[in-house]
């Protein structure tokens, strides 16, 4: 479903990326580990052409995505984003943030639109926050909406950036719980995180990265349990 292959991404003299290969098949949960700096964020963006590679291939559904003529909208459509600071409309209420790219992207009927988010809204476990204001939701609910709204647009990958990181630590949990909902319904999940429990129990496969290297690859008992790379048994030694 994804394959990335040799992917190198500078700023200016900043090498970020340092040939990354990375594929995800179908139904996969992949998640990405690695110090702050590693360049993890930079190589979530470059799935979904929020940035530019220097150089290398990002094939997405069969077509190179790293190519300047390629449809963004149309990878934007397939590919669902949730952010660690949300991004969400402040000034639109918990149903029109999800209801808005729907309507101006697809042509979904007011209507039909509103009967998704009332859906998705259920999913997510926030169906009494149709109407609410977004600023009156917690960081947790922010959350919520914000990965109810990367699926109104019926993506087949969901790309999450850290997606706990910017909770207080009680609303973690109810974050955590709809990602693993979703990646047992059988989404296709490259996750970015810290919180090594999700990947344990989650994840497919990990990569851990550092310095814009994949320095190693495996399932989670490999990473977690037998991990080889001296720079991974140093990370693990911190976090765990
Ligand atoms: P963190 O865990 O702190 O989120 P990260 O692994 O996600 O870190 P990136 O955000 O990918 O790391 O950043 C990697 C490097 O790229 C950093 O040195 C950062 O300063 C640089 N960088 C990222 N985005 C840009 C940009 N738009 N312009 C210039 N430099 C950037
Ligand atoms: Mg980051």
């Amino acid at each position: 479903k994804i394959k990335v292959s040799n992917l190198y991404k500078q700023y200016g003299d900043n090498h970020v990326l340092k040939g990354v290969d990375l594929e995800v098949k179908d139904n996969e949960v992949v998640v990405i580990i690695g110090p702050s700096g590693s360049g993890k964020s930079t190589l979530l963006r470059t799935l979904n052409k929020l940035e530019e590679p220097t150089s290398g291939s990002v094939i997405v559904h069969g077509e190179d995505i790293a190519k300047k003529d390629v449809n963004i909208d149309k990878v934007r459509e397939q590919i669902g984003m949730v952010f660690q600071h949300f991004n969400l409309f402040n000034n639109l209420s918990v149903s029109d943030n999800i209801m808005l790219a729907p309507m101006e992207l697809k042509n979904v009927s007011k209507e039909d639109a509103s009967k998704l988010a009332r859906k998705l809204l259920k999913i997510v476990g926030l169906e009494n926050k149709f109407d609410a204001p977004i600023q009156s939701l917690s960081g947790g609910q922010k959350q919520r909406v914000a990965i109810a709204r990367a699926l109104a647009m019926h993506p087949d990958i969901m790309l999450f950036d850290e997606p706990t990181s910017a909770l207080d630590p009680e609303m973690v949990g109810d974050v955590l719980s709809v990602m693993k909902q979703l990646a047992k319904d059988g989404m296709t999940m490259v996750v970015v995180t810290h919180e090594m429990g999700f990947a344990k129990e989650v994840a497919d496969r990990v990569l851990f990265v550092d310095k814009g290297k994949v320095l190693e690859e495996g399932t989670p008992d490999e990473i977690f349990n037998h991990p080889k790379d001296l720079r991974l048994q140093e990370f693990l030694s911190k976090v765990l």
